[in-house]
């Protein structure tokens, strides 16, 4: 049998803390007191909150066995599409904890601060020259904040120039918080199909451009994992028309060092420094979404600012054309600092040896699948590939059910059911950091369970069956939640 790493063993119940609690336990002893207690005043007595009795040991395993139910990048591959679930360097965790870092407070006076001051500023530098923009605002939490923020930005464009025009281009790649961002600022979105490569061609925008619309958001690297090859020319129809081009960039890990945003003629870009720079991410937690501009809209960048002053940096709210703040203080600090440590770390070289082996990676594990799974688009992808589960119809296994198998085999499931212009989507990011023997691993699962589609497509239906929880009801536990009161 082949070493998967799925197996049944050794997954631990574990009940809540309220069953496992018994009367008089304790998880230490205090020493006898040699003094009459007081008599309390009833007034001031208070029960506490009903807390179970419990021994160190109780707590202990019980946390511990909680524990082991997480899957994460440090267990194991996590394919997610259009998530970039890659390892992150345990380093820049440590270096973003130093007491200097995690305990400076946001109100601390700018000479007191200097040197996180000095690290955002420099950040924003490297950002800058990462994307080829002008200027970088670290405020945004999230990518989806950032595309807000760009989007306002863009607002505050026009209107700076006396035009309010109300629509935005987006095509029917685009990530889904792309048209949510734009509606959330009060622009119409206007869908753009894809043509049968799978990008946007110069001639769809043309034919939707015109002087009520205040510019187009794409996602380049697209959801479908391909690169926008008509990006200059939509650019120029845009620019032409007064339009800007708002550029998504969380899939940026496919293509550092090799793609000048600005020279492709993105105007406004988002990062996602929790996908590509070295922010574990998945179950919520702080991420921060930069927006890099092109010169002319740093005047309407979110304040504070940071800025050098007679050798000093200084936070400086003097800039009156700005969108304002987008987040408290200066956004989520550790996450910067994360994310300069690794690029120091990494240097220029390596990050763009970084992209190519993402997409080195996802072009190898689509040559070595297509032969299984339906393949939409067949020509060469970035960091993502997305398959279908057509050739599985036959045997009326669907899409959810291969992504369910796959965790019997000890895998997270890819992204699935997106992007929405493939039905049935697989959409596969392997990243840079999965060896070729985790890839091989990962492939030799899916063919497995090609096979197991003709063989015993019992097996499907029922998966997941060696994981601690079997195939659960997704549409009652999100309509019918079971609360505990
Ligand atoms: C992840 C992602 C986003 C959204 O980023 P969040 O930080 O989750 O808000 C936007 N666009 C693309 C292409 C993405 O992959």
């Amino acid at each position: 049998m082949k070493d998967f790493p799925g197996t049944t063993g050794l997954v631990l119940n574990e009940p809540l803390l309220w069953e496992k609690g018994r009367a008089g336990r304790q998880g230490f002893s205090i020493p006898r007191t040699d003094v009459e207690p007081a008599q309390p005043d009833e007034d001031l007595v208070w029960e506490g909150p009903s807390l179970p009795d419990l021994s160190e040991i109780d707590v202990v395993r019980h946390y511990t066995r909680l524990s082991t139910w997480n899957f994460g990048i440090d267990t194991g591959t996590y394919p997610l599409g259009s998530c970039t679930m890659k390892y992150n360097p345990k380093i820049n965790e440590k270096l973003a904890g130093l007491p200097g870092f995690a305990k400076a407070h946001p109100l601390l006076p700018n000479r007191l601060s200097q040197g996180i001051l000095e690290i955002m500023f420099e950040l924003q530098r490297f950002l800058a020259e990462i994307t080829g923009m002008d200027a970088v605002c670290l405020q945004p939490a999230a990518g989806a904040q950032g595309e807000l923020s760009g989007m306002l930005l863009i607002h505050a464009f026009h209107k700076s120039q006396g035009r309010r025009p109300s629509k935005i281009i987006v095509p029917d790649t685009a990530h889904g918080t792309n048209p949510a961002s734009a509606a959330l600022c009060g622009y119409s979105p206007v869908a753009v199909k894809s043509n049968e490569k799978g990008i946007l061609s110069a001639e769809s925008v043309d034919k939707v451009m015109d002087d009520e619309t205040a510019g187009i958001m794409l996602t380049n690297p697209n959801t479908l994992g391909f690169f926008e090859e008509n990006i200059k020319e939509i650019a120029d129809i845009v620019h032409a028309r007064g339009g800007l081009v708002y550029g998504d960039g969380a899939n940026m890990n496919a293509i550092m060092g090799i793609v000048d945003a600005a020279r492709i003629g993105v105007d406004i870009l988002h990062l996602n420094l929790h996908k590509t720079f070295s922010t574990p991410h998945g179950g919520g937690g702080p991420g921060a979404g930069p927006i890099c501009v092109r010169k002319d809209l740093e005047p309407f960048l979110p304040v504070p600012r940071i800025v050098r002053k007679k050798g000093e940096y200084v936070l400086s709210e003097d800039f009156p054309q700005s969108i304002g703040k987008v987040h408290a203080f200066m956004g989520n600090v550790g996450v910067m600092i994360k994310a300069y440590c690794y690029i120091l770390s990494m240097g220029a070289e390596n990050l763009k040896k970084c992209s190519q082996l993402a997409v080195l990676n996802a072009n190898y594990l689509k040559e070595r699948l297509k032969d299984k799974f339906n393949l939409p688009y067949d020509r060469t992808c970035m960091h993502e590939c997305v398959f279908t589960d057509k050739n599985q119809a036959a045997e009326k296994i669907r899409t959810l059910d291969i992504a369910k198998r796959l965790m019997d085999y000890g895998f997270h499931p890819p992204t699935i059911y997106f992007p929405l212009v493939v039905n049935g989507a697989i959409m596969i990011e392997p990243t840079e950091t999965e060896s070729k023997q985790d890839l091989d691993l990962l492939i030799d699962a899916l063919r497995a369970i090609a096979h197991e589609c003709r063989e015993n497509p019992d097996l499907l239906r029922d998966a997941p069956t060696r994981c601690k929880m079997k195939r659960l009801d997704e549409v009652s536990a999100a309509r019918k939640p079971h609360l505990i009161e």
